[in-house]
C-alpha cells in the first residue's frame, strides 16, 4: 500500500483560463497526468523505502533515493508553477520585488532575458529558476536539470518556468521560445513579490 504524504493540489484556475497563452489540453494533461505522476512517484519511494528499512535489505536504496528526489522535486516545482502563473497576470513586477530585479540584473527587462535563455538552452528536459541565496541574500537564476540537477543547495525557488516538451509541444511543437514568450503574460507578479518578502523574512507591505 502506498503512503500519501503528498497529493495533488487543484489546479487555481480553470484549465482554460490561461489560453491563448497555454491551451486547455496542456494544463489539463500537465497537471491531471504528469504532476499526478510526481505526487505518486514520491509516495511511492518514500513507500520502497519504509519496505527496504523494514526487511532490513539496502540494496535498492541508491535508486530510490534518486527516485525519490525526482519526483518530490517535481511535485514542487509544478505545485509551485501553478501559482506562478495566473489569468490575471502578465506585465511587469512593481514594488520590492521590481527593486530586486533593478539592483540584481539591471532591470527586469535584463532578468527576463536571463531567465528566457536558462530555459531555452537546458539541454533534455529542466526548468528556469528564480530563486533566493539565503547566504548572499540576493536572487540567482538557475538551470535546473530534470527537476533537481544543477540545483543550488538551500536556495528558494520563487518563480519556476517549466522547460520540459510536455509543458509546450502539443501547442508550441519545436518553437519552444514563443512558449516561454507567452508564459511572461501569465506569470503571477502578485505571488512572485509574496514568495520574495516570505523568503526574505520581511513583511509583505
Ligand atoms: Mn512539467
Amino acid at each position: 500500500m502506498t503512503d500519501t504524504v503528498y497529493t495533488l493540489p487543484d489546479l487555481p484556475y480553470d484549465p482554460g483560463a490561461l489560453e491563448p497563452h497555454i491551451s486547455a489540453r496542456i494544463m489539463a494533461l500537465h497537471h491531471d497526468k504528469h504532476h499526478a505522476a510526481y505526487v505518486k512517484g514520491a509516495n511511492t519511494a518514500l513507500d520502497k523505502l519504509s519496505d527496504i528499512r523494514e526487511k532490513g535489505d539496502f540494496s535498492t536504496i541508491a535508486m530510490l533515493e534518486k527516485n525519490l528526489a525526482f519526483h518530490v522535486s517535481g511535485h514542487v516545482l509544478h505545485s509551485l508553477f501553478w501559482t506562478n502563473l495566473s489569468p490575471d497576470g502578465g506585465g511587469v513586477p512593481e514594488g520590492p520585488l521590481a527593486d530586486v530585479l533593478d539592483e540584481t540584473f539591471g532591470g527586469f527587462p535584463a532578468f527576463r532575458q536571463q531567465m528566457t535563455e536558462a530555459a531555452a538552452t537546458i539541454q533534455g528536459s529542466g526548468w528556469a529558476l528564480a530563486s533566493w541565496e539565503p547566504v548572499a541574500g540576493r536572487l540567482v537564476v538557475q538551470q535546473v536539470h530534470d527537476h533537481q540537477g544543477n540545483h543550488g543547495q538551500g536556495t528558494v525557488p520563487l518563480l519556476a518556468i517549466d522547460a520540459w516538451e510536455h509543458a509546450y509541444y502539443l501547442q508550441y511543437e519545436n518553437r519552444k521560445t514563443e512558449f516561454f514568450d507567452a508564459v511572461w503574460n501569465v506569470v503571477n507578479w502578485v505571488d512572485v513579490a509574496r514568495r520574495l518578502a516570505e523568503a526574505r523574512g520581511t513583511a509583505t507591505a
